[in-house]
């Protein structure tokens, strides 16, 4: 079985059980952004018991079926719409930049596109180009989509200290994938049941544009969404006849490429298909 990673998904949000399956699964790895709660937080504390739920509890939970969890820090666009909330939670997050497993600023963004998102993004974007963490960006859905993402782009292309390796344009689709790939971003396809794009459509995704600096996600939140959709990904690659290290490019290596180049990244333990002896050394080493 392929090892894989999911690169967005809200653990936060799914039970134990969700982990059990994706362990069964062979899921190796997640990173969980931070995001909206299904309500609007009322003050910056809110935040700081948020990011000690996703860099304390989740990575234990996580560690109970041998997934490794990481994350990211921000405040959603959905709540930047309140400009003083969202100062107060970005003036939080450098305390929690140096906790083990946090992977960089995100999932930053825009939701309706207006000028408190812009203006909440950007400064987010300073935080992260003073402290050179790496960046993973959430674009708007459905008829927002192209828009935010040309004005996202614009934004990133705006700031000189912004290193398109260093930035993950999440939840591309068919008409702005382009728009994350020729500026030299990596970019995310988000495989969600209700809107973004399906296994189908991600597969023919990949065999337009390519394999380099692509990954998949299930995004998996409060809404109807799916914890193994990126082994669906698999599935529907393998039934096209790609193979088994081009897939592999796709959910594992490809997203511990882009994590790799986090300032906390401590190295990647031998993983779990490789070979038994290296696995055997490093559950010893405690891993
Ligand atoms: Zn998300």
């Amino acid at each position: 079985m392929i090892p894989w990673i999911d690169p967005h998904i809200h653990m936060i949000s799914r039970t134990t059980d969700d982990y059990q399956r994706m362990a069964y699964a062979q899921c190796a790895a997640v990173s969980e952004p931070a995001f909206w709660a299904g309500f609007d937080r009322g003050s910056a504390a809110g935040f700081h018991d948020y990011f000690r739920h996703l860099t304390e509890f989740e990575p234990k939970r996580a560690a109970q079926f041998h997934i490794k969890h990481y994350s990211w820090l921000c405040i959603n666009a959905k709540e930047a719409e309140n400009v003083s909330l969202s100062r107060e939670v970005i003036a939080l997050i450098p305390e929690f930049l140096t906790r083990p497993g946090v992977l960089g600023i995100g999932e930053i963004g825009l939701n309706k596109n207006t000028a408190n998102e812009a203006t909440i993004f950007q400064e987010h974007l300073d935080l992260a180009a003073k402290t050179d963490e790496l960046v993973l960006i959430h674009t708007p859905h459905l008829e927002d989509k192209y828009k935010g993402t040309r004005m996202i782009v614009d934004m990133l292309k705006n700031d000189p200290r912004v290193k398109p390796h260093r930035v993950c344009i999440d939840h591309v689709e068919e008409h702005t994938i382009r728009l994350a790939l020729d500026n030299g971003f990596w970019c995310g396809m988000t495989l969600y049941p209700t809107s973004k794009c399906t296994p189908a459509r991600a597969c023919d995704m990949l065999e337009t544009f390519g394999t380099d600096r692509i990954m998949a996600n299930s995004a998996g939140d409060w809404g109807k969404s799916d914890p193994l959709a990126v082994p669906e990904l698999i599935q529907e690659m393998k039934r096209r006849g790609h193979s088994e290290a081009a897939i592999r490019k796709v959910v594992y290596d490809n997203p511990l490429s882009f994590w790799r180049q986090a300032n906390n990244w401590k190295e990647w333990p031998p993983e779990p298909s490789a070979n038994g002896a290296a696995n055997a050394k490093a559950a010893k080493a405690g891993y």
